[in-house]
């Protein structure tokens, strides 16, 4: 930086106004762009958000700094115009910088994740919101005013009444109803339109001085370290650790209430929002008001007036998935990231980033403290406990002495199944004791659909995706055909497409569709629910599901990995799984990781209140190490030797790794590009590269997809690498070539 021209006195002259400014726009730029300041303004603020002209495009982009290159002043064009939105902070402008240089993406497409809603950046125009009228009180009131009034038509009166005006849209999802439901009690005249301008009602602020429930003495031990972080400010990671029902979301509630307290915001990421229903009541209970939430599911409109309350410090809390990590907080002042261990914080495509690494990154940038919650922390996180570099925080107990499942691992090779049968005499025999017991069960399958492959028995014809290297899955409630990978879809046929036989067509392997029907089978009064992640189900249907599941009105949860996170089902005693060994197969690194976690947090489920649980995991390699230590419970035991596994192959956190996947429409582009790759591959100590190879997903959505893996010592600069790498090589035509950091899928 250039040093500031001083005068004799020493006293320093003011500099004049810089003559141009640099530009970052949400565009695939290698930099910003120099644009002069807007005509007779004032040079806009660093931070600022600016509307320019690109060719013949209008962009909005946000001033990164003062000064400029060389290219002569008149061919530069000037700013249009400065917009009335609070200006990207500085450590925000930081975090996009190094988040981009991290991930090895151009730093305009990290931006463009951090004003992903354009319409928040603009004036709000007058929206038309929904408001009760005399008429809709009174029915409300007295429902015989009424008789047409139906069920949902009142809970919309309802949702009106008590959390006031807003979009019909918005009134409709409140009330979980669809929008012809509004419209009719606008025709009704119960509720009227009306065209307000300007923001929307400040957001209700939580109330952090109300107290939680007592906390143990080993939470509020806990509890005492989270707040001091908070208090003392500056940056810290904390390592949450504790069994399933130790009391964590109880014990970093006080930490949120901490820095509430302290006038900062706050961000909470879970994994899939969808899931945190109960989490959204808890909260609610505790602080008596909702938090702001981010997740794909927010409605467009909804994110606008997020997006901006954030911006401005109107939101205290936002509770998100991964995205949240890029709004634009005025204060932020603590991050916490629930179940760190989490696979879905990685980002797979755009920018390939991991979310719960970049929250370090932000909270270490911010200077603010940063928890990291979890029953089965990462590997990762645990080897950053032991190098000193997080402080670890430990919940040893479940609360109020539930005590921990017992789990049962079943030897699969042993038991007899009969053909199209999927659970064992001894799952069957402990679930007909739960439900004569009036318990529930949970069995676990992470498979969606009925069966994971159709084939015909005739002619050995199997149902292949057009698009990928992938077999199509039979959903038997829609009757359809469906690839888990680019979601393709197609009506089951009734003949065979290559033998044109009817008939012929048979299911291999269960789908959770396909266990349901073997459990109406064999416990025909049961009455059973299915949970997946399907599109089919939405945020509201799965709380529905876990209220119902909550008030006993299942017997039996059926359901895919949705069903591991979060839930507390007080009745819940038997959790049976499947088949364990499903994550097993396939060369992921984290293979085994990922199967003790998701197989923990399962078997957390049961016996959470007063009834102990158990466990029984399906599996044909009960010597496995994973197994072995579930059983035993004995997590240490289990990560003492993953990490050793690790270490011993040099795989993270002890080595780096990072993929390129190389795509285009047709093989042979894609196969001249690797090769062009493989000539120019960096020749380094410390760094392999391994390929090109065919990924395993040859074919994704139609596009051939070669695969590198770069192995380099953890202290190489790998990034550095790959940059000069990717730059010594023109790829063209349809031809990508993807970074992926820290890879977590090796599909
Ligand atoms: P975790 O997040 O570790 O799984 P939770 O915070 O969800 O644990 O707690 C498990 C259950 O125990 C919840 O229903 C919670 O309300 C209850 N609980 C935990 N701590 C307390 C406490 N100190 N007082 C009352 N209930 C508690
Ligand atoms: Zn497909």
């Amino acid at each position: 930086m250039a040093e500031l021209p001083a005068n004799s006195a020493g006293v320093e002259v003011e500099r004049p106004p810089p003559t141009r400014v640099r530009v970052m726009l949400p565009l695939p730029l290698p930099e910003a762009l120099d644009y002069l300041p807007p005509d007779g303004a004032t040079p806009p603020k660093p931070g600022s958000f600016a509307r320019v002209g690109l060719g013949s495009r209008r962009l909005i982009g946000v001033v990164w700094e003062e000064g400029g290159g060389e290219l002569p002043p008149e061919r530069l064009k000037p700013v249009i115009d400065i917009l009335p939105t609070p200006p990207l902070r500085p450590e925000m402008r930081r975090f996009v910088e190094r988040v981009a240089a991290y991930t090895l993406t151009p730093p305009g497409m990290v931006l463009r994740m951090a004003m992903s809603v354009e319409e928040a950046l603009l004036p709000r125009p007058p929206r038309r919101v929904c408001a009760m009228t005399a008429a809709g009180l009174a029915v409300l009131d007295d429902a015989a005013a009424d008789p047409k009034l139906t069920a949902a038509r009142r809970r919309v009166l309802q949702a009106l009444r008590d959390e006031g005006a807003c979009s019909a849209a918005e009134l409709a999802r409140r009330a979980g109803c669809g929008a012809g439901v509004v419209r009719g009690l606008i025709a009704a005249g119960h509720i009227s339109e009306e065209f307000v301008s300007g923001e929307p009602a400040p957001e209700p602020i939580p109330d952090w001085r109300s107290d939680g429930p007592a906390l143990s003495a080993d939470q509020a031990a806990a509890a005492q370290r989270l707040v001091e972080r908070v208090r003392e400010g500056g940056f810290s990671v904390t390592v949450l650790d504790g069994v399933t029902g130790s009391g964590k979301t109880e014990t970093y509630f006080a930490a949120i209430a901490a820095a509430l307290a302290a006038g900062r915001q706050v961000l909470v990421l879970l994994p899939e929002i969808a899931l945190g229903a109960q989490w959204l009541d808890r909260f609610r209970r505790r602080f008596g008001a909702a938090p702001a939430e981010w997740h794909s599911d927010v409605s467009h409109s909804a994110r606008r007036d997020t997006w901006r309350a954030v911006a401005e410090g109107r939101a205290r809390i936002v509770v998100g998935a991964r995205s949240a990590l890029f709004l634009p907080f005025a204060e932020l002042g603590l991050i916490i990231v629930d179940e760190e261990h989490d696979a879905s914080y990685k980002q797979e495509d755009g920018v390939c980033y991991q979310a719960r690494d970049m929250a370090v990154l932000r909270a270490s940038i911010a200077e603010i403290p940063i928890v990291l919650v979890s029953a089965t922390p990462s590997l990762e996180t645990v080897v950053n406990v032991s190098r000193n570099r997080y402080q670890r925080v430990h919940l040893p107990r479940r609360h109020a002495e539930a005590s921990l499942p017992k789990i049962d691992l079943v030897d699969m090779r042993r038991e007899r199944i009969e053909a199209a049968r999927f659970l064992s005499p001894p799952l069957v025999a402990a679930l007909g004791e739960t439900l004569a017991a009036g318990e529930q069960a949970l069995l676990f399958l992470n498979r969606r659909g009925y069966a994971p492959l159709t084939l015909c028995r005739a002619c050995g014809h199997r149902f292949q995706c057009p698009n990928c290297t992938a077999w199509l899955v039979e959903h038997r409630f829609t009757a359809r055909l469906i690839c888990h990978h680019c979601g393709y879809a197609a009506a089951v046929p009734a003949l065979c497409p290559e033998c044109m036989t009817a008939g012929t067509l048979v299911p291999c392997g269960p789908g959770v569709e396909r266990l349901q029907e073997e459990v109406a089978a064999r416990f025909p009064q049961a009455r059973v629910a299915l949970m997946v992640s399907d599109l089919l189900l939405g945020p509201r249907a799965a709380a529905e599901l876990a209220e119902g599941m909550v008030a006993h009105r299942y017997d039996v949860l059926i359901g895919t990995q949705i069903v591991a996170k979060g839930h507390h089902f007080p009745m819940l005693t038997l959790v049976g799984v499947v088949d364990a060994d499903l994550g097993l197969v396939g060369g992921d690194l984290r293979a085994t990781e990922r199967t003790y976690q998701l197989l923990q947090q399962v078997a957390g489920r049961a016996g959470r209140a007063e009834r102990p649980g158990r466990v029984l995991i399906q599996t044909y390699m009960p010597e496995q190490a994973v197994m072995r230590a579930l059983a035993a419970g004995d997590r240490d035991r289990f990560l003492a030797a993953e990490a050793e596994a690790r270490r011993a192959a040099g795989l993270p956190p002890f080595g780096r790794l990072a993929a390129l996947i190389v795509s285009a429409a047709d093989a042979e582009a894609a196969d001249f590009s690797a090769r062009a790759l493989a000539r120019a591959a960096p020749q380094l100590p410390g760094i392999a590269v391994l390929g090109p190879a065919p990924a395993p997903l040859a074919i994704l959505r139609g596009r051939h997809r070669r695969r590198f893996l770069v192995k380099a010592d953890r202290g190489t600069n790998l990034q550095a690498a790959l940059r000069d790498w990717l730059g010594r090589v023109r790829v063209t035509g349809s031809v990508r070539v993807q970074a992926d950091i820290d890879p977590y899928s090796f599909l």
